[in-house]
């Protein structure tokens, strides 16, 4: 028999590998025509980077990955710093790896290893419209029509889950109103004096701009979020230079250059889902994004999704799919609630903060540490 796993993306993937490297068969069902990400980079916390090496996969994705020296929060109106983090060996030993990576550099290596593996079967052009159970096993209806079989299904496809949609029934995401616009900028247009090993955030009033380096260094990717009131959902749309920079005023003369490199501009108004607890009908049960998605704030989305990934492996158990589905979510959904809340609170009290807002965000981290930062970070890294 076989688990079927729907949505082929990061968390699909890991599952995938998880499952198999534990011995179990496993069929990936990918609505699109390949695996692939879209969008450009990724921050990989320690957390992220534990489940990377449960999966086997840490060593490669770390040698694609930049290994930024500082994570850097600065004012987005006057430029000044607000705290550092640096990524050094204090940080390190206590929790592990932090870097940036290309998108595709993190699901390339977990799409190698499963095409290897005896165990995994991967399906593309097999988008999942619903599915039915009995108490034998589990089918999934296909777009086409047609059937898959299996004695449990992880539904892992992502934000707008069909699984979801039947399982939980809770309509579309909510939007945020927060736009979020993504561009790549080629290293050698960025000025030397602007050119840092760093993660820099800069927060201004309802917007946060994010640039770090990519690709081995060739690549600059660049986040820049505006609370702008956006109602309607948005993934990858393309938009003119001209149009993103009206809601990123009054802007600091680094941020401002640094944005002026971009040229081609696409855009994602933001979703994310309130936490529910009531992840598993039976032998179907969510995970990833389909499960419990965040606004990216607190760069775990991905993470969360990984460790969804290794937490299900590691309890699954054919001889009782349903009780191995409610350890799984029993074990995971507090802290990807945890993970939402604190998401939602660092857009709103830390990058997008305003007047009285901002200066008491100031003062917040003037008053800490370091260490006091490792102390706070340790629930999630930890
Ligand atoms: C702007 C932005 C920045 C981010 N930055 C970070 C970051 O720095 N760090 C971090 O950890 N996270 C980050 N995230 C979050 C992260 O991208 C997601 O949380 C993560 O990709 C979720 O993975 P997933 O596998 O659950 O879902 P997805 O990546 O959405 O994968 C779902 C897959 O399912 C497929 N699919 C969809 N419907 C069906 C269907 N009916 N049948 C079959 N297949 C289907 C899709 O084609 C897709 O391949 C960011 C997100 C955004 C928007």
């Amino acid at each position: 028999m076989t688990v079927l796993v729907v949505g082929g993306g990061i968390g699909g993937l890991a599952t995938a590998l998880g499952l198999a490297r534990a011995g179990h068969r496993v069929t990936v069902l990918e609505a699109a025509p390949a695996f692939e990400e879209i969008g450009a980079g990724i921050q990989v916390g320690p957390n992220g980077f534990r489940m990377l090496d449960t999966l086997g996969v840490g060593p490669v994705v770390r040698s694609r990955a930049v290994h930024v020296d500082e994570l850097r929060l600065r004012c987005g109106v006057s430029g000044k710093l607000i705290a550092g983090l640096p990524i050094d060996d204090g940080f390190r030993s206590r929790f592990g790896t932090y870097a940036v990576v290309h998108r595709n550099d993190v699901l390339a290596p977990l799409l190698d290893a499963c095409q290897s593996h005896d165990r995994i079967d991967l399906r593309v052009n097999s988008g999942v419209a619903a599915y039915t159970q009995d108490a034998d096993g589990v089918t999934a209806v296909l777009r086409s029509g047609d059937l898959v079989h299996g004695e449990a299904l992880v539904g892992a496809d992502g934000l707008r889950s069909a699984v979801r949609r039947q399982l939980v029934g809770d309509g579309d995401p909510q939007v945020s109103g927060h736009t979020t616009f993504r561009a790549v900028i080629p290293a050698q247009d960025v000025p030397d004096s602007l050119k840092e090993n760093v993660v820099t955030l800069w927060a201004g009033p309802r917007y946060h701009v994010v640039w770090y380096v990519i690709a081995g260094g060739r690549s600059v990717n660049l986040v820049a979020t505006a609370d702008n009131g956006a109602t309607e959902a948005m993934a990858g749309k393309p938009v003119e230079h001209a149009d993103v920079m009206r809601h990123f005023t009054p802007l600091c003369a680094d941020a401002a250059r640094v944005m002026e490199l971009a040229d081609e501009w696409r855009a994602w108004v933001l979703c994310d889902r309130m936490p529910i607890t009531n992840w598993q009908d039976q032998r179907v049960v969510l995970l990833g994004d389909a499960a419990h998605p965040v606004l990216q704030y607190a760069a775990q989305g991905a993470c969360q999704a990984l460790e969804d990934a290794v937490c299900l492996s590691s309890v699954y158990d054919p001889r009782d799919v349903r009780g191995s589905f409610a350890r799984y979510a029993a074990l995971r959904s507090e802290r990807a609630a945890r993970v939402h809340h604190a998401s939602r609170w660092m857009g709103r009290e830390v990058y997008h903060a305003d007047g009285e807002a901002a200066l008491a965000r100031d003062a917040m981290f003037a008053s800490w540490t370091v260490a006091d930062l490792h102390e706070r970070l340790d629930w999630l890294y930890g």
